[in-house]
């Protein structure tokens, strides 16, 4: 799983990241939360590794991909991205769009049998992206990411395109999946009320450091300080 390591990510004059320290856990949701400006997207990317830390080190399963001279391509981390711009290939059907990443896997179908029922869509293999809504292309995005059994998956305000009622089936779809393949997942998001509802735990952010981390209800119930009590307080 991944680990970060006192990471600062400088622009010009200011620490946009500074010092961040953060562990994920297989088998569970970390949510860092924040609000806009805060620094999540640039400490996701260093994590991805299209960006790169100014100082600190990124380690996957204890190893190290990026500090001390090195600088491990997203590609080769084993990790599974979904952003908020998570484009489907609209020339492929869906199971074709899920078995991309693993051409090679004699297993493949079976596999991508195997997710696309797990995200309830187990008719839909045949059809192409523009002919389903778009939750439905969300989910297949998700079984697209999983498909290589990646041990880490970071994930960057994924609902944010969806509408409230969408948002809700694809949050627990998503969050089933994820449980079922036992992924260490970093997701990012500004809404307090997502992170208690998926995370296992929350790392609060706020001007590139994380102010306190924890399970979600001791987060809203023993807020750090005033700051932090009044981003939860819109939650009800
Ligand atoms: P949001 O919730 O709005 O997505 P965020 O917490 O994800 O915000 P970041 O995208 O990490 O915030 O950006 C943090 C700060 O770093 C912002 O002030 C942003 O303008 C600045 N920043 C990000 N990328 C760059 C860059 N390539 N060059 C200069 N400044 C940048
Ligand atoms: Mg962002």
């Amino acid at each position: 799983t991944l680990e970060l390591r006192d990471i600062s990510r400088r622009f010009g004059s200011r620490n946009v990241v500074d010092g961040l320290s953060l562990r994920l856990h297989a088998g569970q949701v970390t949510c860092l939360l924040g609000p806009s400006g805060c620094g999540k997207s640039t400490t996701l990317r260093i994590a991805a590794g299209v960006d790169q830390q100014t100082t600190g080190h990124v380690l996957i399963n204890g190893e190290l991909v990026s500090g001390d001279g090195q600088h491990l391509p997203p590609e080769s981390r084993g990790i599974g991205l979904m952003f908020q711009d998570f484009a489907l290939f609209p020339h492929l059907t869906v199971a074709k769009n899920v078995g991309f990443g693993i051409a090679r896997d004699p297993n493949r179908d079976v596999r991508v049998r195997e997710l696309l029922g797990k995200v309830g869509l187990e008719d839909f293999g045949d059809k192409f992206p523009h002919q389903l809504s778009g939750g439905e292309q969300q989910r297949v995005a998700l079984a697209r990411a999983l498909a290589p059994r990646p041990a880490v998956m970071l994930m960057d305000e994924p609902f944010s395109g969806l509408d409230n009622r969408l948002r809700d089936t694809v949050r627990d779809a998503t969050l089933e999946l994820l449980k079922s393949e036992g992924t260490a997942v970093l997701m990012v998001t500004h809404e307090p009320e997502e992170a208690m509802r998926m995370a296992d735990q929350i790392a609060l952010m706020r001007d590139g450091r994380i102010v306190q981390s924890g399970a979600p209800y001791n987060i809203y119930n023993s807020p750090v300080d005033r700051r932090a009590a009044a981003f939860f307080s819109d939650i009800n």
